[in-house]
């Protein structure tokens, strides 16, 4: 059987990239070192993981990373014994994009085409390592084999329109990359020892598998094989070159250290090396927990927001070691999914080394080490300055409110921690601890209404009477935020409760007063039995003429639409139509109905009445085209 050898075309998207990834980041050209090792990283961790069940995998070899520079002709080997790929799997992960990430990043790309540049940030984001390669080479080799298989691939390309994928020979497991470098225009000469220790130093350090290059060393040569003179004395050189094996990376497990043996840039430096991000991270948590189990943890809170925070397939942050050996990423265990954002480690000596996912989830250890580390995450938002709170919460108060309906342990923590905008507040973000502060004297309740867009929610008819009363109103716009205010009926023994639900409990109406208007709402009742339930007057108006409401336990308006948007089938729910009957269009309504019960207008004037209500809370009446030829010929009429 001949060899399998195949040149493939890489898809657009990805050749779009590589033009972007050279042009953007050449002068930032070195971090393909960083890149190409923490691939090699992974892979080293990912044979780790994989024989924890199969001890066969790793005989008495170290696990390691390999660096080889060669001056003449220019070129950088990289290598690693880690696990490996297959044919299949080097054609599905080179030469495409990461699946997960390529709508996200087709759109940043989009946005950065306009300046031709692509900011560092993203190509770490988007799992777009390896092309980086292609910054500095004009030519990539990469040669790889599977612990299982008996054949290698080689898979070449020069980074323009094609690659090449065929069979190959290779001694050992592992993947090898060799990069033939261009003629770059810079003062960095990449195959200079002294130039890749310093990268490896500033970028690679925490990597925790040696990275080795075999480095000239000057060593004294041994006095017996000296040549001396008369008088004892050398007379030629008392020193040789030799070539040895040198660890370039300390692999320092900076967790275990005490917080005053590292320094703000080893923090820095660790973070970037765990979480891929480019940016410096706004907070950490270094501990050491000590109790009837001890274990070290050291946790970041990032400074942006992943682009991928909410996609059900993303890794979290959160990395398992035991006594410094990794044991797995993506940890669930240790960390809520609404705090999968924290990047960091957790390293507990007493865990078994051969921990399986299975175990881990019934292990009491583990229970133990997630109850507290959240609540240190939660400590350290609390503690964090205005300023940087404010920060955080706009990139991830989101997150922190999923919380809420899902961390029963932590509701009231975080009910403390959120924060939303008011009628009141200018923009500013508020808390519910401030918004009782500010309540009124005789104010017994928290009121807040949701939907969609800020302003239409500020001018919501919903609200009138409250604005009259001078109540503030927490103006809420997330779709989490329905599911927050479902289970957090309360907050420091006050009520919350929606502007536009249930009875507001605050103006009754004259119940003499109400009984005028009974017999004309009951036949507005019936000219719109199959969109409302109830007419009824309202409390909550001043000055529109109408509104819809729901029952305290009914969806929202903005619930309903997010089910829809969704997908999901909302059932179409008949609301309450309320009426100010201190409006004089209703007066004027019920003068005409009074007068004559069958006159035609009273038909339109009742579906004017819902389409109104309608339009007052941003939403869209049923017949457009039917309003807009009613209120066509009133405005004619009035004329
Ligand atoms: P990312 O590492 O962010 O997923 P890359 O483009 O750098 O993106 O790599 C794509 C995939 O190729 C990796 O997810 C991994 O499966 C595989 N890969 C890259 N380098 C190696 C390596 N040295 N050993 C084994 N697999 C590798």
């Amino acid at each position: 059987m001949g060899k399998k050898q195949e040149t493939r075309e890489f898809k657009t998207e990805v050749q779009q990239m590589l033009h972007l990834i050279i042009n953007s980041l050449y002068s930032n050209s070195e971090i393909f070192f960083r890149e190409l090792i923490s691939n090699a990283s992974d892979a080293l961790d990912k044979l780790h993981f994989e024989a924890q069940t199969n001890p066969e995998l790793i005989k008495d070899e170290e696990l390691h990373i390999r660096l080889a520079a060669d001056k003449d002709k220019k070129t950088i080997t990289i290598s690693d014994n880690g696990i490996g790929m297959t044919f299949d799997e080097v054609t599905e992960n080179i030469g495409t994009i990461a699946k997960s990430g390529t709508a996200a990043f087709m759109k940043a790309m989009e946005e950065s085409k306009k300046q031709e540049t692509l900011s560092p940030e993203l190509i770490g984001q988007f799992g777009v390592g390896f092309y980086s390669a292609f910054i500095v080479a004009s030519k990539v080799t990469l040669l790889t084999k599977t612990a299982n298989s008996d054949t290698a691939v080689k898979w070449t390309s020069d980074g323009t329109g094609s690659y090449t994928v065929e069979e190959a020979e290779k001694d050992e497991r592992g993947t090898t990359i060799i990069l033939e470098l261009k003629d770059l225009d810079e003062d960095q000469d990449f195959t200079e020892e002294f130039t890749i220790r310093s990268i490896v130093k500033k970028h690679s350090d925490f990597v925790s598998y040696p990275i080795i290059m075999n480095v000239e060393k000057t060593e004294p040569i041994p006095e017996n094989e000296q040549v001396l003179d008369g008088e004892g004395k050398p007379v030629g050189e008392t020193t040789k070159k030799v070539l040895k094996d040198e660890t370039l990376n300390s692999m320092k497990a900076i967790w275990t250290r005490s917080k005053s043996d590292v320094t703000d840039d080893e923090y820095e430096e660790f973070y970037k090396h765990l979480s891929h991000d480019w940016n410096p991270p706004l907070d950490k948590i270094h501990m050491k927990f000590e109790g009837t189990t001890e274990y070290h943890t050291l946790l970041y809170c990032p400074s942006k927001a992943p682009f991928d925070m909410f996609q059900q397939d993303r890794k979290n942050g959160m990395h398992l070691y035991c006594k410094r050996v990794f044991i797995m990423d993506d940890c669930k265990e240790l960390i809520p999914d609404y705090l999968g954002f924290i990047s960091g480690v957790v390293d507990a000596p007493d865990l078994n080394l051969n921990v399986s996912r299975e175990i881990l989830q019934q292990n009491r250890l583990v229970t133990n080490i997630r109850k507290n580390i959240v609540k240190k995450i939660l400590a350290m938002f609390k503690d964090m300055d205005k300023e940087k709170y404010q920060t955080f919460y706009e990139e991830f108060g989101q997150a922190l409110k999923s919380g809420i309906p899902t961390d029963f342990e932590n509701k009231d923590k975080l009910a403390d921690l959120i924060r939303y905008t008011s009628t009141k507040s200018d923009g500013k973000l508020v808390s519910l601890k401030e918004y009782v502060e500010n309540m009124k004297e005789g104010q017994e309740t928290i009121y807040y209404i949701t939907g969609d867009n800020l302003a239409s929610l500020m001018n919501s008819p919903h609200l009138e009477v409250l604005k009259d009363k001078d109540y503030e109103v927490l103006l809420m716009t997330d779709p989490v935020d329905e599911w927050v205010v479902q289970s957090l009926p309360e907050y420091d023994g006050k009520k919350l409760k929606s502007a536009e639900k249930g009875d507001l409990e605050l103006d009754e109406v004259d119940d003499k007063k109400k009984d005028e208007f009974t017999p004309l709402f009951d036949f507005i009742k019936t000219k719109l039995d199959e969109n409302v339930k109830e007419v009824k007057p309202s409390t909550r108006l001043k000055e529109s003429v109408s509104c819809l409401s729901g029952d305290d336990f009914e969806m929202s308006a903005y619930m309903e639409k997010i089910m829809k948007a969704s997908g999901q089938a909302a059932p179409k729910q008949k609301r309450i139509l309320e009426l100010n009957i201190d409006h004089p269009v209703i007066n004027k309504i019920k003068s005409v109905f009074e007068t004559d019960t069958t006159n035609p207008v009273l038909k339109d004037y009742s579906e004017l009445l819902l389409d109104l209500a309608v339009i007052g809370e941003g939403g869209k009446v049923e017949n457009p085209a039917k309003f807009n030829k009613t209120i066509g010929n009133l405005m004619a009429d009035a004329m």
